[in-house]
């Protein structure tokens, strides 16, 4: 089979976006020798069988296509309800979850009620609740470790396709993680992907915004650029990057967040 052969097959198995599988090989039939690697904007694949020459690999709009049809097909699953674990607590009761949000500029989008915070006492973590915004109840949770034997440093429980967003402002600002996203959520709407790469999922999220910034921690750069022209070319306008060239924005408090989006004269 040639090249295009392999790829309508391998598109046919309906491999979600990020993630990585291992099946039976649709071409030689044997068992569980074929792994196929999909990301946002790529999928790959490859048979480990001696006698199978299955292997492939395909970047870019044609991808970008099986994507949006994989997509679709997920987003008429019903979006469950996240139920909180009796675990999450009161973000009061811990202290060290306090001086994290006080460290990170999320205490007034705490207090303001413009994010909804938690501690988990089973996991240490300080939690932002996740709220689908189409039915406005919570979709799931981003938790943040609060001593470094909590591994991963970052957790998602329950819905992980939806962003976290803070605030109502008219335009947004794609960042990597949720304090900073609250940190800005005074001045810009934040909305929190995650780490560096968008997922399809997150898009419909970013719809509403007159500009829509992208400003991934100043170590990502180069993924800003790259964010800013997927959004550009899946049709979004007034996509601009702001490039972060001190600190995270996290390490901003309203004033000095104002002043790098808008100028003082705002
Ligand atoms: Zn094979």
């Amino acid at each position: 089979m040639n090249f295009q052969q392999q790829l309508a097959v391998v598109e046919g198995l309906g491999v979600p976006p990020d993630t990585q599988i291992r099946m039976d090989c649709p071409f030689c039939q044997n068992k569980n020798t074929f792994t196929v690697t999909t990301t946002s904007n790529s999928i790959g694949w490859y048979c480990f069988h001696a006698s199978c020459s299955a292997k492939g690999k395909k970047n870019g709009e044609k991808t970008m296509e099986y994507v949006n049809v994989s997509f679709k097909k997920e987003d008429i699953k019903p979006q469950e309800e996240f139920k909180l674990p009796d675990s999450f607590k009161i973000v009061h009761s811990n202290d060290k979850a306090l001086q994290y949000l006080h460290e990170n500029n999320c205490w007034e989008a705490c207090m303001w009620g413009r994010a909804d915070i938690k501690y988990d006492v089973k996991q240490d973590r300080v939690v932002f609740l996740v709220k689908n915004p189409n039915t406005n109840k919570y979709a799931g949770a981003i938790g943040r470790g609060l001593n470094s034997k909590v591994y991963p440093k970052w957790y998602m429980y329950g819905n992980k396709d939806i962003p976290f967003k803070c605030g109502e402002c008219k335009d947004a600002v794609i960042v990597e993680d949720c304090a900073s996203a609250c940190a800005v959520s005074n001045i810009l709407t934040g909305i929190a992907i995650m780490g560096t790469s968008l997922k399809e999922s997150h898009k419909k999220y970013l719809e509403p915004y007159e500009t829509l910034y992208v400003a991934l921690d100043r170590d990502a750069t180069r993924k800003s650029y790259i964010i800013a022209s997927e959004l550009t070319s899946a049709g979004f306008k007034n996509v601009k990057v702001k490039v972060l060239h001190e600190y995270d924005l996290k390490y901003y408090g309203t004033p000095e967040i104002e002043e790098m989006f808008y100028g003082r004269s705002k």
